[in-house]
C-alpha cells in the first residue's frame, strides 16, 4: 500500500509482526452511485476522555463502599472481513435477527442454521430471503455465535450493498481485542506482556476509529490494520489479559497515538518517521533501547533474496535492467538501514529499506551483512519487522523478568501516560 509515496506493508504479527496504520487511500466502497447513501448502522462518538491512571495520592483513608459500577457499553469496532464479496455463508449457533437497516424488512430464524449472502440485479445484495438495496444486518441473539470463514464472532453482521458487497462485524471493543491478542502475540506468552499487548492493541483500535468516523469501517481484519479472527473463541490468558486492562490505553499529551507494535526490533527500536515520514514526531514513537529480545528465534536472521524479486521490485520503483548490487546507504544509530542503494545495468537508484522491506520481504532493515551475488543477495542481520514501538519479543522478555505490564510500556513507549476511557 502506498501513502505519501512511502509504501507501508506488514506481513503479519507472528510472521513479521507489526501493526501499520489503516490510513491508505482506500478502495472505493462498492457501493454504486445509484445505490442509497449508506448511513453506518452505529454513530461512532467522537474520542473519549481519558482519565490517567497514575497512583493516588497515598492518603490513609478508610475503604470507601463498595459502588456497584454500571459497565458503560464498549465502543462498537466496525472490522471488515470481506471486500469484495460476491458469495458468503454465514453460521449460526442459534437465533439471529435479520433486518434491513431501516428496519422495514425483518425476520427471525430461531434455530440453528446457515445464512447465504449473495450480489441480487440492480446492485442489491440477498441476505437469507431478505433482498435490499440498502444495509442488510445479521444480529445474533442470545449468545448465538456466527461463523464465517472458520472463524467464530460475536458481534452482529453488517452487509453493504453494491456491484459487490462488503461483509462487516460490528463487534464490542473489549470483544474485538479477545479475537486479536492471539493473532498478534502468542497467547501461552506471559500475562504481563499480553496485557502490553492488550493495552497497545485497544488503543491501536480506538486511534484508528478517531480516523474513520466518516467511513464505513474502522479496520481491516489482517496485517493492513491488525490480524483479527472472531471474538468467538476467547483463550484464557487473553481474556484475563484484555479483562485486567479495560478500558486503558496508551496517551501523549491528551491524545491517543499509533502505538506500533513488531516482532522483533534486534536490540533497539528506532524513530516512527524512518519507516513513515509523514507519522508524528513524539516522544512515545522516537525509539528505545531493548535488552530483552535476544532469546528469540527472530533476533538473527540470514535470509536470501533472488535477483529476480529485488529487479522485481526495483522495476517497481522505475529502475529496470539487470542486478548489479544493492547496498546501505543510510542508517540509524541503531544500525537500521533507512535507505538502500541498488544498482541495475541501467543506472541506480536509493529507496526507502522500509519500502523494500514490503516488496521484497525481508525480515528487518537491521542488516549486518549484504553481498549480492550472481543469482541471489544475500542478508544477515537482527529482528523481525519494522522495528517501531513496542517489541513484542521484548515485552516477552521482560515479562519473563518480572517486569509488569505497566513498566513494559514505559519503556517502549517513552513518555506516554497509561489512561482509562471514561
Ligand atoms: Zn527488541
Amino acid at each position: 500500500m502506498q501513502r505519501g509515496g512511502m509504501i507501508l506493508f506488514c506481513v503479519g504479527m507472528l510472521l513479521a509482526g507489526c501493526a501499520v496504520p489503516s490510513t491508505q487511500p482506500r478502495k472505493s466502497a462498492p457501493v454504486s452511485s445509484t445505490a442509497p447513501t449508506y448511513q453506518p448502522a452505529v454513530t461512532l462518538g467522537t474520542p473519549s476522555v481519558l482519565t490517567e491512571l497514575e497512583p493516588a495520592p497515598q492518603t490513609p483513608a478508610k475503604p470507601a463502599p463498595a459502588k456497584k459500577a454500571t459497565p458503560k457499553p464498549d465502543k462498537i469496532v466496525r472490522v471488515l472481513l470481506l471486500e469484495e464479496g460476491k458469495s458468503a455463508y454465514v453460521k449460526h449457533s442459534g437465533r439471529v435477527n435479520i433486518y434491513t437497516q431501516d428496519g422495514s424488512k425483518k425476520y427471525k430464524i430461531s434455530a440453528a442454521g446457515t445464512v447465504s449472502i449473495k450480489t441480487h440485479r440492480n446492485n442489491q445484495v440477498q441476505a437469507g430471503t431478505l433482498v435490499a438495496a440498502q444495509p442488510i444486518i445479521i444480529e445474533p441473539v442470545g449468545g448465538t455465535i456466527l461463523e464465517w470463514d472458520k472463524n467464530k464472532y460475536t458481534g452482529k453482521f453488517v452487509v453493504l450493498p453494491g456491484k459487490t458487497f462488503m461483509l462487516l462485524e460490528y463487534v464490542p471493543l473489549e470483544q474485538y481485542l479477545y479475537g486479536v491478542l492471539p493473532y498478534e502475540m502468542h497467547h501461552t506468552w506471559a500475562l504481563e506482556a499480553l496485557k502490553a499487548q492488550a493495552v497497545a492493541a485497544r488503543t491501536y483500535t480506538l486511534k484508528s476509529i478517531e480516523k474513520k468516523v466518516e467511513e464505513p469501517f474502522d479496520l481491516y481484519n489482517d496485517v493492513r490494520s491488525q490480524v483479527y479472527k472472531g471474538g468467538g473463541q476467547v483463550y484464557d490468558n487473553v481474556k484475563q489479559a484484555v479483562d485486567q486492562t479495560r478500558g486503558e490505553v496508551l496517551s501523549y499529551k491528551g491524545e491517543l497515538f499509533f502505538t506500533y507494535y513488531h516482532g522483533n526490533c534486534g536490540g533497539a527500536t528506532d524513530h516512527v518517521q524512518i519507516w513513515n515520514k509523514k507519522a508524528p514526531n513524539i516522544k512515545p514513537l522516537s525509539g528505545a533501547t531493548c535488552k530483552f529480545d535476544s532469546h528469540s528465534k527472530s533476533y538473527n536472521f540470514k535470509q536470501d533474496l533472488s535477483n529476480a524479486a529485488v529487479e522485481k521490485f526495483a522495476r517497481s520503483q522505475g529502475l529496470k535492467g539487470a542486478l548489479k548490487s544493492v547496498k546501505v546507504a543510510k542508517k540509524t544509530g541503531t544500525g537500521r538501514a533507512v535507505t538502500l542503494t541498488i544498482k541495475t545495468s541501467n543506472g541506480s537508484k536509493t529507496v526507502l529499506c522500509s519500502s523494500f522491506r514490503a516488496g521484497t520481504g525481508l525480515r528487518s532493515c537491521k542488516i549486518t551483512k549484504l553481498s549480492t551475488g550472481a543469482n541471489k543477495v544475500h542478508f544477515e542481520g537482527h529482528g523481525y519487522g519494522h522495528g517501531i514501538g513496542m517489541c513484542q519479543d521484548g515485552a516477552h522478555g521482560m515479562a519473563k523478568q518480572n517486569y509488569k505490564y505497566k513498566e513494559i510500556l514505559k519503556h517502549y513507549y517513552p513518555g506516554s501516560t497509561l489512561s482509562v476511557v471514561k
